[in-house]
């Protein structure tokens, strides 16, 4: 019986709910020469992964792609096997008994360090912690940042990540309020003491990593003033032919607008600094009360590419909290080759590799983040999981699928059950989705997520109707 046909379907396992997990699965369901079973698991009860997770709460209209993906979800065929961590509850081998072939979409959950003494203090954090604590993410719900304690903060880096975090923190708090930021999140930023953010890029404005619509974000906001200095914004020789590229030109004349406006008058003010490289975290009893920064120059390394050496000039800026933004890598998956130097699972165009031989393991593929590094925006992940899908499907004609008498998929719940693992389906989901968005409508937001993974099953046990344990 030939795979992928009314007789005899693809059996898929996608693993990760994230954008590239459910574009693959479209892309997959949507074929119409291809019958297909995709069962898609998340560690976390719930589904859409950095869309829960990492977009910004004040960017709604980004999260409006969930639409999508429900679709995918409600389609027939399409299975969600919520709160099941692949490595813990189950194992590849067990996966491997039950489908053709396997996706990892697994993102990047970890952060890059920046390697600098100090890194470690009470009080320096990574973007990936303060996004998923005011997203409510129940691995970062108990963190603890003190804004009522702090004045200045350092934002490391000048990603899209980095214009995220420093937006929160500059940002008036009622614009927050109609949004699902965490209830938790939201008291603290009303009690933030936060009156100055430094961000820092280590190497020149037009090489800046933020896209042109976020930092004008930050430059229109009306409770602080985007400052920075003339000579901070002078273009070398070897910055200018980055101005080629249509987002930095629109990115540095923006700035120089911006510096055109001065100091402002807003309580807050945003101070962007380029050629600056963070080169230690300072504490004192414990805590970070100073970042020391090294001024940089641009040269052109052996590749051709603009990178940024210290000059020998250093700077101490006072403040009591440092946020590293600098970058995410993958945590690796027993089981699952791992490209350590990368950190990302190890893979050739989206199949993966063996690490011995380097040639591909059949039926094993890899999607967005895990699969290139963290890198685009939402709607990168489209094409790029559609890319990894044809391979899938190059291989499955010539019969490259993971191999073995597969195992009745319907008993997969049953495996579960044994395990003693209370998987939460599609539809429990969308139980819980009614609670958060109930217990949201009382308080005048669009959701009140619950940020523990014992209140979102007591939820679904019945055993709670919808209090938030804090
Ligand atoms: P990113 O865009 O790669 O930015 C990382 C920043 O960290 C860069 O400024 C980089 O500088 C800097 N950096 C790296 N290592 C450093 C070091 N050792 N010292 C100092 N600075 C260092 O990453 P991201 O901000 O984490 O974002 C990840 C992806 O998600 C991006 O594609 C982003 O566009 C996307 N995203 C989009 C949105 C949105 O559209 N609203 C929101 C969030 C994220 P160099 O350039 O010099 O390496």
């Amino acid at each position: 019986m030939s795979l992928g046909t009314k007789e005899r379907p693809l059996r898929v396992a996608v693993v990760g709910s994230g954008p590239s997990g459910f574009y693959a699965a479209e892309a997959l369901i949507r074929d119409p020469n291809l019958t297909v079973q995709v069962d898609m698991y998340d560690r976390l009860p719930t589904p859409y992964g950095l869309v829960r997770g990492g977009v910004a709460p004040d960017h709604q209209k980004i999260k409006s792609v969930i639409l999508v993906y429900e679709k995918v979800a409600l389609t027939p065929g399409f299975r969600f096997f919520g709160n099941v961590k692949l490595g813990k509850d189950i194992q590849i081998e067990d996966l491997k008994r039950f489908y053709d072939q396997i996706v990892y979409a697994v993102g990047n959950e970890s952060d890059r360090k920046l390697g600098v003494p100090g890194e470690d203090s009470a009080g320096s954090y990574s973007a990936t912690s303060f996004v998923g604590w005011y997203n409510g993410h129940p691995d970062w719900r108990r963190m603890e940042f003190n804004l009522d304690q702090v004045e200045r903060v350092a934002v490391v880096g000048v990603g899209n990540v980095a214009m995220d975090v420093t937006r929160i923190l500059a940002e008036d708090p009622k614009h927050l309020e109609p949004t699902d930021i965490a209830d938790y999140a939201l008291a603290e930023l009303r009690k933030s003491k936060v009156k100055e953010i430094y961000l820092l890029g280590r190497r020149g404005p037009a090489q800046a990593a933020f896209s042109p619509a976020e930092i004008q974000e930050i430059g229109g906001l009306e409770s602080a003033d985007l400052v920075i200095n003339a000579q901070d914004i002078e273009l070398d020789e070897t910055s200018r032919e980055d101005l080629a590229d249509p987002k930095n030109k629109k990115n540095v004349d923006y700035l120089n607008e911006v510096v055109k406006r001065g100091r402002g008058a807003r309580a807050k003010k945003v101070r962007l600094r380029f050629l600056a490289s963070p080169v230690e975290v300072i504490a004192t009893a414990g805590r970070v009360s100073a970042l020391k920064i090294e001024k940089n120059k641009l040269v052109k390394d052996e590749k051709g590419r603009v990178a940024c050496r210290g000059i020998g000039q250093f700077e101490t800026l006072p403040v009591g909290l440092v946020l590293r933004s600098v970058g995410y890598r993958g945590i690796p998956i027993a089981g699952v080759p791992f490209d350590e130097k990368a950190g990302k699972i190890l893979n050739d165009q989206g199949r993966v590799l063996d690490p011995a031989s380097k040639t591909p393991r059949f039926g094993e593929y890899v999607v967005g983040w895990s699969k290139r590094g963290p890198s685009g925006l939402i709607g990168t992940n489209r094409a790029d999981s559609v890319a990894t899908v044809n391979l899938m499907k190059e291989d499955l004609k010539a019969n490259k699928v993971l191999s073995g008498n597969k195992e009745n998929f319907e008993t997969v719940p049953d495996l579960l059950k044994k395990k003693n693992i209370r998987f939460v389906t599609f539809q429990d989901w969308k139980q819980l989705d009614q609670a958060e968005t109930g217990r949201g409508k009382t308080r005048g937001k669009i959701r009140e997520k619950f940020t523990a993974i014992d209140d979102m099953l007591a939820v679904l046990n019945g055993v709670a109707k919808a209090v938030p344990t804090t």
